[in-house]
């Protein structure tokens, strides 16, 4: 099938002014200066994350609004207002300082399912003047260990049935000085620990938010850990200047709308989208804390009547696997736009989104160490399908060669980014080497590799480890995966370079197969020449094993990484991350 270049968009619909050449204005007159002058500052230099995404709604219509709309697994709701966000988290505070101590600086962690807790804590902790590390609830002992040994955190807020999964590693935290338990409905419990409900009921509602200075730290994220092991990024308060900059203008957030991010709040996603993005802009945000179903997920979108909608590619491409049907049963007339990030989004999703929900997906890149949204697909753009758009304005990006020369538009090389912007990290915790080592002759370099067309769209080639020197030519792996995922039976796809005595590397491609296929000989050949047909012969791989499913992080990423070292034979590394089969 032949893609369209473009996807023309009926921009009536949006928000901001709906053409390229005020898009082009609005780059040259954006700076970080005028849009942060929206935000409620303490003065110049002093600003807090909670405060500007709840309190400062008080002044406004908003207090009652709702902020948070719950749903949890077994389908109960919960809601809350700006208002009651602003008293609880108030009390979470005054837990923190007065009852435990906590100090600017003090490291707080969650590991807790996506409970309104969660979100209630990470605010509380923000004006406390902690740093938050919320920690994916998925994760085994180790993967917290890790986390909160490297971070010498204090205060760890959990639940009593994730406690039992960690209790072994407890003993190895010796910073860890106070663990609070949510008990929803749970059973059993240690009676050393504090819980939630107790101490949130002798809690006092008035709490003065610490006037954090905008470089103060606020938050630390592990990356993913999809290529090697995570690195705690570490993020400041006036990182919400970024948050806030892009939700509105590139989430196209707006009053009434109702908004959903799918991710979970252990991952950057889940706290610079699912928290300080939306409620900076005072918008509306559902949550439902159950995992994937492309049943409750078609459900959910339409029950809430969700205008806006950001999730990921695996996500997506799960519900392409589910089949049309299913989506055919509901109606998505509220929705007012779509968005993916994470991942490389094939353009057979992006079409796809369109025929499904009569809007494409609105593909965008950033990394936990840019805090915010980078480069993307905006609402008053036309899509390429397949490309991640264009840089935020103000944002400068390039492409660079491998000594850090900018090539022209065209050129294939490393995505670099100038340092500068409010939400980029201030460092790896512990590892200032390695954060230094990330900047090179005045560029940041992602570790990512892509080129740019001449209308300055951006294309992801792949990851530099990941990218194939095959017989003299560089094959990035997003190119081939997304021709085999163009084939009616695959269902996903990971491409690596397997070592090769003649190429020096050949294309070996693992592939997952949707509901109704079976592996054979046959097929195999099929995908084959379906590949070889639409790329160059050096591109096509070589070689197609087929796998029930690719390993992927527990954010959904497919970790190329892993495919390789198991071809290989070789230790699998940093697994941490990992989802279980
Ligand atoms: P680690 O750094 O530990 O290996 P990670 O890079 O996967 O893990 P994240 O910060 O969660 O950790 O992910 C950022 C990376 O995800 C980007 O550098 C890029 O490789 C990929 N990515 C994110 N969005 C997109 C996108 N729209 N298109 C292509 N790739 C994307
Ligand atoms: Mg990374």
């Amino acid at each position: 099938m032949e893609y369209p270049k473009i996807i023309k968009l009926p921009l009536e619909q949006y928000a901001i002014k709906p053409n390229l050449q005020d898009y082009f204005k609005m780059v040259k007159e954006f700076s970080g200066d005028k849009v942060s002058l929206e935000l409620d500052w303490f003065d110049s230099e002093h600003i807090n994350i909670a405060h500007v995404a709840i309190d400062s709604h008080l002044k406004t219509d908003r207090r009652d609004k709702k902020a948070l709309i719950w749903e949890s697994k077994k389908g109960e709701g919960e809601e809350y207002t700006f208002q009651d966000l602003s008293r609880l988290s108030n009390k979470f505070a005054n837990v923190l300082v007065k009852d435990l101590g906590v100090r600017k600086g003090d490291r707080v962690f969650f590991f807790l399912e996506r409970v309104p807790e969660i979100y209630i804590g990470i605010l509380g902790t923000l004006k406390a003047g902690g740093v938050i590390g919320p920690l994916f609830s998925a994760f085994g002992p180790d993967a917290v260990r890790d986390r909160m040994a490297d971070s010498e955190a204090k205060v760890l807020i959990t639940s009593p049935s994730l406690k039992k999964k960690i209790n072994e590693v407890i003993p190895e935290l010796p910073a860890l000085e106070h663990i609070i338990l949510v008990r929803r409905g749970e059973g059993k419990v240690d009676l050393k620990d504090l819980f939630y409900d107790e101490v949130m009921a002798e809690a006092s509602e008035s709490f003065d938010i610490v006037k954090t200075h905008k470089e103060d730290y606020a938050i630390m994220h592990y990356t993913s850990g999809t290529t090697g092991k995570p690195k705690g990024a570490v993020h400041v308060h006036g990182a919400v200047v970024g948050h806030y900059a892009t939700a509105k203008y590139v989430l196209d957030l707006q009053e009434k709308d109702i908004y959903w991010c799918t991710a979970d709040p252990g991952w950057v996603t889940g706290t610079s989208y699912g928290m300080f993005g939306p409620w900076s802009n005072g918008v509306t945000q559902v949550v439902y804390e159950g995992g994937f179903s492309a049943k409750h997920w078609y459900s959910f979108l339409e029950r809430k009547k969700v205008t806006i909608w950001y999730t990921a590619p695996t996500a997506i491409r799960m519900l392409m696997k589910a089949g049309n049907e299913l989506p055919q049963q509901h109606g998505f007339d509220s929705l007012r736009h779509m968005y993916s990030v994470g991942e490389p989004l094939n353009p057979e999703a992006v079409v796809w989104g369109k025929e499904i929900f009569g809007k494409a997906f609105h593909d965008n890149w950033w990394q936990t160490e840019t805090g915010a949204i980078m480069i993307a697909n905006y609402p008053i753009q036309d899509i390429k399908p397949g490309s991640m758009g264009r840089p935020f304005p103000g944002i400068q990006a390039g492409i660079v060669d491998d000594n850090f020369n900018e090539l022209p538009p065209g050129k294939e090389g490393n995505l670099a980014l100038r340092p500068g912007w409010p939400s980029m990290f201030r460092t790896y915790w512990k590892k200032e080497e390695l954060y230094q080592s990330r900047f090179k002759n005045g560029w940041y370099i992602t570790g990512d590799r892509a080129r740019r067309d001449e209308e300055g769209y951006y294309w992801f080639v792949g990851r530099t480890d990941d990218v194939i020197n095959t017989a003299g030519h560089l094959v990035g792996p997003f190119e081939v995966e997304s021709v085999l995922i163009e084939h009616p039976a695959v269902a996903e796809a990971g491409v690596i370079g397997k070592p090769d005595s003649i190429a020096m590397e050949v294309v070996k491609a693992f592939v997952s197969l949707k509901d109704g296929y079976a592996p054979s000989e046959e097929l195999r050949h099929d995908i084959q020449k379906f590949v070889m047909k639409r790329l160059s012969s050096a591109a096509a791989p070589r070689e197609i094993e087929f796998i029930p499913t690719l390993p992927k992080t527990r954010s959904g990423k497919i970790m190329r990484r892993l495919l390789k070292a198991k071809e290989l034979g070789l230790p699998l590394g940093d697994t941490s991350t990992m989802e279980e089969d």
